[in-house]
């Protein structure tokens, strides 16, 4: 089994949006108003090479972000706190032809960390292959209700009709809820809530290195040390990380998230997540 990246583009929001202020104002009016950009970030997804068949975890951006009236504008998170750097061979699809992975036929699994659009702006290219959703997110980010709440819903392809999963109270080391994708049990899927109240993982186990494919349950390593969560997440969104942590005790794990970008040197060099206790040393 191999664990592909593909950076389908790049995004830019707001410090306030990657790190939660403290303070008496919301976080989204942060987010909205926050005057300072983060540096423009990675949009990856990802392709695990499982001799059952080519699984992809999310799908990436489409460059239709940049063609006017494609992003709803009268909404505020679109009109004052996001900007998109998407070609359209940045696209997820393009990119597989180049690995030699057909997306029209060559892909068995499609499974999304959650719906937001740098995730689902790729499912496009996926007409053919079973597309894994969790059934609440898929609810909540339907209709006009997920429209409001920032999803994209008008802009999912036509034919899609996902598996929608609903994940078992069966725990996988420090993960409440969890599903086997694979019948040798190598690639699971973890609950992981916060960033959205149904954010769901994907570990893949390569010669006992696991692949933390975490989506947005930080949008970097350093804020899951420091347990900072995103400024846009619910509550639960501490306890995933604190999850992540001890789940990294037990297993050498290394964290992909969608949108670091250090992700590329944790990938080459096997980096995987510290122990907290050796970085609390080195910091005395
Ligand atoms: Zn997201």
């Amino acid at each position: 089994m191999n664990i592909h990246r593909i950076e389908t583009g790049r995004v830019r929001i707001k410090e306030n949006q990657i790190k939660r202020t403290k303070g008496i104002i919301p976080p989204m009016l942060n987010i909205l108003f926050g005057k300072k950009w983060a540096e423009w970030v990675p949009i990856y997804a990802w392709v695990i090479d499982h001799k059952e068949g080519v699984i992809v975890v999310d799908t990436g951006e489409t460059h239709k972000t940049s063609i006017r009236g494609y992003l709803p504008k009268w909404h505020p998170y679109y009109a004052f706190a996001v900007d998109f750097d998407v070609k359209p061979e940045d696209e997820i699809g393009p990119q597989l032809l180049k690995m030699g992975i057909n997306p029209d036929k060559d892909v068995e699994k499609v499974i999304m960390t959650h719906m937001h659009t740098d995730h689902a702006g790729g499912l496009h290219h996926f007409p053919n292959s079973e597309i894994l959703i969790d059934k609440n997110e898929f609810k909540n980010a339907s209709g006009l209700k997920g429209l409001l709440a920032g999803y994209l819903p008008h802009r999912w392809p036509k034919w899609l009709k996902p598996t929608l999963i609903d994940l078992p109270n069966d725990r996988y080391f420090t993960f409440n809820r969890s599903m086997p994708i694979t019948k040798d049990g190598k690639v699971m899927i973890v609950a992981t809530p916060g960033h959205v109240a149904n954010h769901i993982s994907v570990i893949a186990e390569v010669d006992g290195v696991h692949y933390f494919l975490a989506g947005d349950t930080s949008y970097t390593q350093e804020n899951l040390l420091n347990e900072i969560p995103d400024g846009i997440g619910t509550i639960e969104s501490v306890n995933t990380l604190k999850n992540i942590l001890s789940f990294s005790k037990f297993n050498p794990t290394i964290y992909l998230p969608s949108h670091d970008p250090l992700v590329p040197k944790r990938m080459t060099n096997k980096e995987v997540i510290p122990f907290i206790e050796k970085i609390k040393l080195s910091k005395n």
